[in-house]
């Protein structure tokens, strides 16, 4: 048994790596983890991909595996030539497959690490939250060869690098042919490097499989295959899909590492859901919420990662309409019993039993995060900060779970002063009955952030009679609201639009009252402001403020109108109401003004852009504005 040193590499590199490979090896070769032994989880991950890719192709084509129909994976070390092998008998690469799939970045978790590497000063540091995959092994090893048999095909290649300046593909010679397990599959040798040496010792390896590789399905050896057809080799793993075990006999660090298996991830699940499901469809499910937002959560091309089994195959980790998009961000693992195996993967996506899957994961994935809710509130309110505006896509996206995730929704509000999240039950139940009578609806702002929002005019009156205000500020907010208009049959009311009832019973008629008393006044600034707004009236929610700008009453609300824009998914236009406090000394001062006078234009201009200001909105003219303002502020002065 000879593996290549590096010294026997005589044949000068074929191929250079691409730029992000070469960047990535840089980076892999002088970091890095404090924790080498993650090189083995990779390889070791492939091995396991390998096969279950020939498993599910095997299915219409058994003569893949006519050589060996069970899938097992070898792990070996060599004292003398200071070499450590790991070999599979999956579906192996051909010529092509070895340059593409090991010459440049192809998996998205490290074409994210590479992203996010081109602004960052210290690369070092990032490169611990992300998978490296196969090039991971130059973390312990100087010189890696690739030996690789396609399933099917005759053709041995290798691939070969000192992980540095490119690598070369050639056809393999006799002694690494010798290295396959059968007629197909790959066999990777890495000659270790001084600083890795202790993966030379069994002992070593064989914790570190324990530690990250107990989950693989397939049994792993730490033999070479002529050893384990000789019956000397054992498997030093369990190997049974962890999902199909009892969740009694599967531990909090098992459940860990399968999640870090199937993520490339190295954040830890931050909810873990592990059930049978029995009765008209029958699944197994084994599902984890991460801790960290995966980078492309918003990126509308990201597909769901569940993988989907069918009675322990795996299919596919990319079937259309298997978890809803809403709920991209979750991982793991679905197991049915009940899907036909062979059926090619683009038409399982109309299978309905797919569906069915899809309805009965949600309704446990939500009914989990709500226990989750009541038992781990800072682990909730972390989930809630990191998917929320996700999850809120469901409400409109999937009508028949709006309740279920409503239940789940969190808000900040007035109630703690847009500190704490509230859920809308909490909400509802501080409704209660009002001194003045029922609070029938659900009252919202929407806007940027909370600060602008605390600070906004319009919430005055509801701040002032103790009337609990929602505080939205995520942009989805404006889409759900259009179509899940109510909670347990409370309407949601923005607090920005329309007229408002305050609940006031003494207070009916008098509003009326006091619109006549200043009906000059309003009638002055409507025709000043005719081209901006569409009306003016004396305003019930004001308490501190002089003015404020609301959406009419069969309008839009201002913010909604503003993010549709944005989106390109509302094109009118509607001209906003402006109300006024006439208890405001300014506005008392304003109705003492000839209207026909510079000072009440003036003023009137002011108090309007002001509005404007205050609504996040560009005033109309600037220039005249800080004219207005600088006149004002010198007689001020
Ligand atoms: P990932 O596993 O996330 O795709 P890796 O860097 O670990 O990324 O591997 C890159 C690719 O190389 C794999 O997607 C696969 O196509 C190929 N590959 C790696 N190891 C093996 C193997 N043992 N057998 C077959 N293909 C492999
Ligand atoms: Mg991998």
């Amino acid at each position: 048994m000879n593996a290549q040193p590096k010294t026997q590499n005589p044949s000068p590199n074929t191929h250079s790596f691409s730029a992000d490979v070469s960047r990535l090896l840089d980076i892999v070769a002088h970091a890095l983890y404090t924790n080498h032994d993650v090189f083995l989880r990779e390889l070791i991950s492939n091995a396991a991909d390998a096969c279950d890719r020939l498993r599910y192709d095997a299915i219409e084509k058994p003569e893949l595996t006519a050589d060996n129909p069970n899938f097992r994976i070898h792990v070996y070390k060599d004292i003398e030539t200071r070499s450590l092998t790991v070999v599979d008998n999956g579906i192996g690469m051909g010529k092509a497959e070895l340059i593409d799939h090991l010459g440049t970045i192809a998996k998205s978790g490290t074409a994210a690490l590479m992203e996010k590497m081109k602004g960052e000063s210290d690369p070092l540091k990032l490169i611990g939250q992300f998978g490296v995959g196969f090039y991971a092994a130059y973390m312990v090893a100087d010189f890696v060869t690739v030996i690789s048999r396609k399933a099917g095909s005759k053709s041995i290649w290798v691939w070969e690098s000192d992980g540095a300046s490119g690598f070369n593909v050639r056809k393999a010679t006799k002694d690494e042919e010798s290295k396959l397990d059968g007629d197909r599959g790959t066999a990777i040798v890495l000659n270790i490097k001084d600083d890795g040496a202790e993966f030379l010792i069994d002992e070593k390896i064989k914790q570190t499989i324990e530690t990250y590789s107990d989950h693989i399905d397939f049994k792993i050896f730490l033999s070479t295959p002529e050893e384990t057809e000789k019956g000397e080799g054992q498997p030093i793993n369990k190997a049974g899909a962890i999902w199909t075990h009892s969740k009694n006999d599967v531990t909090k660090e098992q459940y860990d590492e399968f999640y870090k298996h199937i993520t490339h991830g190295f954040d830890e699940p931050l909810m873990t859901s592990h059930w049978r499901a029995e009765g008209k469809i029958e699944f197994s499910a084994l599902m984890f919420i991460p801790t960290l937002r995966p980078w492309d959560l918003y990126d509308p091309s990201r597909k769901n990662a569940v993988r989907l089994y069918v009675r322990r195959v795996f299919i596919s980790d990319n079937i259309e309409g298997l978890t809803y998009p809403w709920l991209r961000f979750v991982r793991g693992v679905i197991d049915s019993e009940d899907l036909p195996l062979n059926i090619s993967r683009e038409s399982l996506q109309y299978n309905p039993i797919i569906a069915r899957i899809r309805t009965a994961v949600t309704k446990h994935i939500l009914s989990d995060l709500d226990k989750l809710s009541r038992e781990d509130s800072i682990g909730f309110n972390t989930f809630w900060g990191q998917f929320g505006p996700a999850i809120k896509e469901g409400l409109y996206d999937a009508a028949e779970h709006r309740e279920a995730i409503f239940k789940i929704c969190r808000f900040y509000s007035t109630h703690d002063n847009g500190e704490k999240y509230t859920s809308l039950d909490d909400y509802v139940e501080r409704m209660g009955p009002k001194e003045n009578g029922d609070q029938k609806e659900i009252y919202y702002i929407s806007g940027e952030n909370i600060q602008a929002l605390k600070n906004s005019p319009q919430i005055e009156g509801f701040r002032a009679k103790g009337i609990e205000v929602l505080f939205l500020t995520d942009t989805i907010d404006d889409f759900w609201l259009q179509t899940a208009d109510e909670y347990k049959g409370k309407k949601f009311k923005s607090v920005t639009k329309g007229d408002i009832d305050l609940g006031d019973k003494k207070d009916e008629g008098k509003t009326e009252e006091t619109s006549n008393k200043h009906k000059d006044l309003l009638e002055n600034l409507k025709s000043l402001l005719k081209d901006d707004v569409s009306d003016v009236r004396v305003s019930k929610r004001l308490t501190d403020s002089p003015v404020c700008l609301v959406a009419p009453d069969d309008g839009i609300d201002m913010h909604m109108e503003r993010v549709l824009k944005i989106h390109q998914k509302y094109a009118g236009s509607s001209k906003p109401v402006l109300e006024i406090n006439s208890a405001h000394p300014l506005i008392q001062k304003l109705e003492s003004l000839d209207a026909q006078s510079d000072s009440f234009k003036d003023v009137g201009y002011l108090l309007f852009d002001q509005a404007k200001i205050i609504q996040g909105q560009p005033v109309k003219d600037p220039g005249a504005f800080a004219r207005r303002m600088a006149e004002f502020i010198g007689k001020g002065l």
